[in-house]
């Protein structure tokens, strides 16, 4: 147990501040990692870090210094210190080298990213910017844990000036294979590479992104592995999988849930026989438009099935003022249009469509009334998704859908494992999840729910957390 504090670093703060007559109201996200990181404080075997006060977490704020001025920022669980990016710096940081370079090159589309020097450049002032609120709070002993692609050069910034300081940092999209990380600038890469191993413990989704780190780190900087260790001369670095989950048992509550259970019953109601569901943000990694033309393969094929099967189909908005993605909605829009002209007729239409974020219950409302969860990603570093329909299945049916190329895929051996670029492949895997009989949906489902009610999101953080003390005690043992 520490004697510090814990200092969580990450590009949005664990609340938005809206202020109303002089006062700042503060209104906590209901996202995975707050939730994890607070468990980590409230964990029902006890606490893994114990601290008397209270989570520090520094993050962008979209308000301005004098907007916050004098406001004490903090709830019961955090205080927060907000960063303050101007607004042509945040531009050319977060919208252009985060979402138009790093995003993309990550996720395996490199001819979407672009390669702007102003980018890096506002890449290296905001991240120094965060060290700065760093710099004002750190205490000795203080914790510091580093979230994700927006803020790989921190760690080694904090190293620099604390080098006593523990610090953690987690990457939480696919760490890409050199073929596609060497497509940066040579001082791009190597800052990257070094900027990250100034962390003691560096963790990723699986074991292929750490394989490919480390490749990046022997051959950019010549840093030599043995196993998860790197030598770094008067230090070691562990680099390791940690795949991030989900709350199990509040997902497989919820199906109890009478508002669940309403959302539950009204889509079996006024839903066709068979229901496939997706849910995802509008992005080009989700494999949108091949997941429905491999729907409407399908709908060709196996005509039997016409007029027995719903797809219900969610996008939730994002990053939608990006022209790219301005352009892959209305793809999105004409296909579903297309299809449902092609196949429909007025007594049944083959997709239901909504781009629009779904309350929580509706969401596992769905999750529990389908037949099949059809989640097909071209490139996704865990998705979560995947393991919410799992965990919420008390029932132990359904069919799980999903691609090979999500991180998820690792621990979800018994789902039907597709490729999302072979559209026939989807289609030959909607026919069999809807010819599954029930005592295998369930022996499948059970192996999988097994797994993720052994991992879930705080066996996620307290495996990261123990990792960081045990090499603590590989420190002295070498000292
Ligand atoms: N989700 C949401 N709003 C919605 C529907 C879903 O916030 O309207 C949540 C969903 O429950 C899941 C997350 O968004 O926790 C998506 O996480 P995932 O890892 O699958 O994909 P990401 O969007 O992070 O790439």
């Amino acid at each position: 147990k520490s004697t510090g504090r814990l200092v969580i670093v990450a590009y949005r703060l664990p609340f938005k501040i809206i202020r109303e007559n002089d006062q700042a109201q503060l209104f906590q996200n209901s996202g995975g990692l707050v939730s994890a990181v607070l468990s980590l404080v409230k964990n029902k075997n006890g606490p893994v870090f114990s601290s008397n006060e209270k989570i520090q977490w520094i993050g962008f704020s979209e308000n301005t210094r004098e907007e916050l001025e004098g406001q004490s920022l903090a709830n019961d669980e955090f205080q927060a210190h907000p960063v303050f990016i101007p607004e042509d710096v945040n531009e050319n940081y977060y919208e252009g080298f985060c979402n138009n370079l790093i995003w993309p090159l990550c996720h395996y589309f490199p001819s979407l990213a672009r390669f702007d020097d102003d980018y890096f450049e506002a890449y290296k002032i905001a991240n120094k910017l965060f060290f700065d609120k760093i710099d004002e709070i750190i205490q000795p002993g203080d914790v510091v844990w580093v979230q994700d692609y927006q803020l790989m050069l921190l760690p080694d910034m904090i190293r620099q000036k604390y080098p006593d300081n523990k610090i953690g940092f987690f990457f939480h999209i696919p760490f890409p294979s050199f073929e596609l990380f060497r497509l940066l600038p040579v001082t791009w890469r190597k800052a990257i590479v070094d900027g990250i191993l100034g962390a003691d413990v560096v963790g990723f989704h699986t074991n292929d992104y750490v394989e490919y780190f480390l490749k990046a780190a022997r051959l950019v900087s010549g840093y030599g592995n043995k196993l998860h260790y790197i030598n770094m001369s008067n230090r070691i670095v562990k680099v390791d999988s940690f795949p991030i989950s989900v709350d199990f048992d509040k997902f497989n509550d919820a199906y109890d849930d009478p508002m669940v259970a309403d959302a539950r019953n009204e889509a079996r109601q006024s839903l066709n026989q068979k229901i496939i569901f997706s849910v995802d943000r509008l992005d080009y990694s989700k494999g949108i438009i091949h997941r429905l033309r491999g729907f409407q393969r399908f709908l060709e094929r196996y005509p039997e099935w016409h007029e027995k099967v719903s797809f219900v189909m969610v996008v939730v908005p994002s990053r939608d003022t990006i022209e790219q993605y301005q352009q892959m909605k209305s793809e999105i829009d004409q296909t579903v249009g297309r299809i449902n002209a092609d196949y429909g007729n007025i007594y049944w239409q083959p997709i239901i469509y909504q781009y629009r974020s779904m309350p929580y219950h509706e969401l596992v409302g769905m999750y529990t009334a389908s037949d099949v969860a059809l989640i097909t990603p071209v490139r996704d570093g865990m998705n979560l998704v995947c393991k919410e329909y799992v965990a919420s299945r008390k029932d132990r049916k359904g069919v799980l859908i999903l691609s090979e190329m999500a991180g998820a895929a690792a621990e979800l051996g018994e789902a039907l494992i597709i490729n999302p670029l072979d559209i026939q492949d989807i289609a030959d895997a909607i026919k069999n999840a809807f010819e599954m009989p029930e005592e295998e949906q369930t022996k499948r489902m059970d192996a999988m729910r097994e797994r993720i009610k052994d991992y879930d999101v705080f066996a996620w953080t307290e495996d990261f957390f123990t990792q960081m003390t045990m090499l603590e005690q590989e420190h002295e043992r070498l000292r």
